[in-house]
């Protein structure tokens, strides 16, 4: 049975974030883009699990952007549209929301409609932080939202932090995850700040060198969140990624393992994968909304056997149990010991191994760039001759 996940990209925010590099435009929630764009992602879902014989939709995210902005009318609809598409509901259906565009109806729409899980973007609770990054919405209303979410999904939510903001020290983010923890989220993302070029923040940064903390406290203050985390009870099981009772995100963790997706919305993109060949094919959307609501076509690109192992690795080593083995192997016709022997010795005290698994150490994911440079170097010198394209 063939299966693909499916991602729907909403590229609207109420406004930019200082540091946001993902695709979004500002807009209002009376702006006919919205009803137009839902109508678009339901035909292109539509005609592409019919035309790639889709019969299986393990997991389903609706993320952005911002999703909430679609508004309660608007995302039953989208839902509903979608159900067309299985007779087995998916496993997870996710839809991200932020707290300023975020109400009872829209939670209700979601609940009636199979969203099995909420994603919840806090980021901060910090004021001075949430203004210098032009984050949307007061720390009081994401108190607010976060009471409303747990009032109708429970503990089935997750929420994003973010470590390493201006003016956040380690007290106050130990604060910001005491805060969080009260709501018991069955899942937590902790992601460190990353500086994307071009990006408001990184034109502050640069006029302003103690806007952000130097490099090693960065490092220090992801370091003081992942362990309150974990002491709370929530185990890491990727770089960002943290769950409580094993409730890990099952979306994400396709895309960590490299299994089909089908993604639809600006800059959205696809991987089908032929596992029988360790080739695959990925169809990216442009990064213009105009543009995909008149029709725009997917810019299509073949992934040859070497630039699928690597993106393999790239993905399977950020999460805690590893690249799938068994699937690597099916895929490319030999086993990970025989492509990187020699980093595999070299990073052996930072690796887990077992029969089934190989990853990289919870220390080990600290350094998962290095890593990765090095796989790739040895792949490169390795397999570029051997290799089947
Ligand atoms: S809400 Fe999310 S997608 Fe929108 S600008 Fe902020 S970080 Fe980017």
């Amino acid at each position: 049975m063939r299966s693909a996940s499916l991602y729907l990209h909403i590229p609207f925010c109420v406004r930019k974030c200082a540091y946001c590099d993902f695709y979004s435009v500002p807009c209002k929630r009376d702006d006919p883009r919205l009803d137009a764009l839902v109508e678009r992602l339901l035909d292109d879902a539509g005609r592409w699990v019919h035309d790639f014989g889709i019969e299986r939709i393990p997991t389903l995210y609706i993320g952005g952007g911002t999703p909430s902005l679609l508004g309660a009318v608007r995302i039953a609809r989208l839902l509903s549209g979608l159900g067309q598409l299985w007779q087995e509901a998916p496993d997870e259906l996710t839809v991200e929301l932020n707290p300023e565009s975020l109400d009872k109806a829209l939670l209700m729409a979601c609940r009636n409609n199979g969203v099995t899980r909420i994603s919840v973007g806090v980021q901060s609770f910090y004021e001075p932080s949430r203004a210098a990054i032009y984050r949307a919405g007061s720390a009081a209303r994401v108190l607010e939202c976060l009471d409303m979410v747990q009032r109708v999904f429970g503990t089935a939510f997750s929420a994003d932090l973010i470590t390493g903001l201006p003016f956040q020290d380690e007290t106050i983010l130990l604060k910001d995850i005491k805060t969080l923890l009260a709501y018991q989220p069955a899942h937590i993302s902790l992601y460190a700040l990353t500086l994307e070029p071009d990006t408001p923040l990184a034109h502050m940064a640069q006029q302003d060198k103690r806007l952000l903390p130097a490099p090693e406290r960065a490092d220090a203050l992801y370091i003081a969140g992942r362990d309150a985390l974990e002491q709370a009870g929530y185990s890491q099981y990727e770089v960002s990624n943290f769950a409580l009772h094993k409730k890990r995100g099952a979306h994400n963790i396709r895309y960590w393992r490299m299994e089909n997706w089908l993604g639809f919305g600006p800059s959205a993109s696809s991987t089908m994968i032929d596992d029988d060949s360790g080739t695959g094919i990925r169809y990216t959307w442009k990064r213009d909304v105009d543009a995909y609501l008149t029709g725009s076509a997917p810019l299509a690109e073949r992934l040859d056997q070497l630039i699928l192992m690597k993106e393999t690795l790239l993905m399977g080593f950020r999460y805690s149990d590893g690249p799938d083995l068994a699937l690597f192997q099916k895929r490319f016709g030999q086993s990970l010991e025989a492509c990187i022997p020699r980093s595999l010795a070299v990073w052996q005290s930072l690796l887990v191994n077992s029969p089934v698994h190989c990853a990289l150490s919870k220390d080990g994911l600290l350094l998962l760039d290095r890593f990765l440079l090095d796989i790739f170097t040895e792949l490169d010198a390795n397999m570029l001759d051997t290799i089947r394209t």
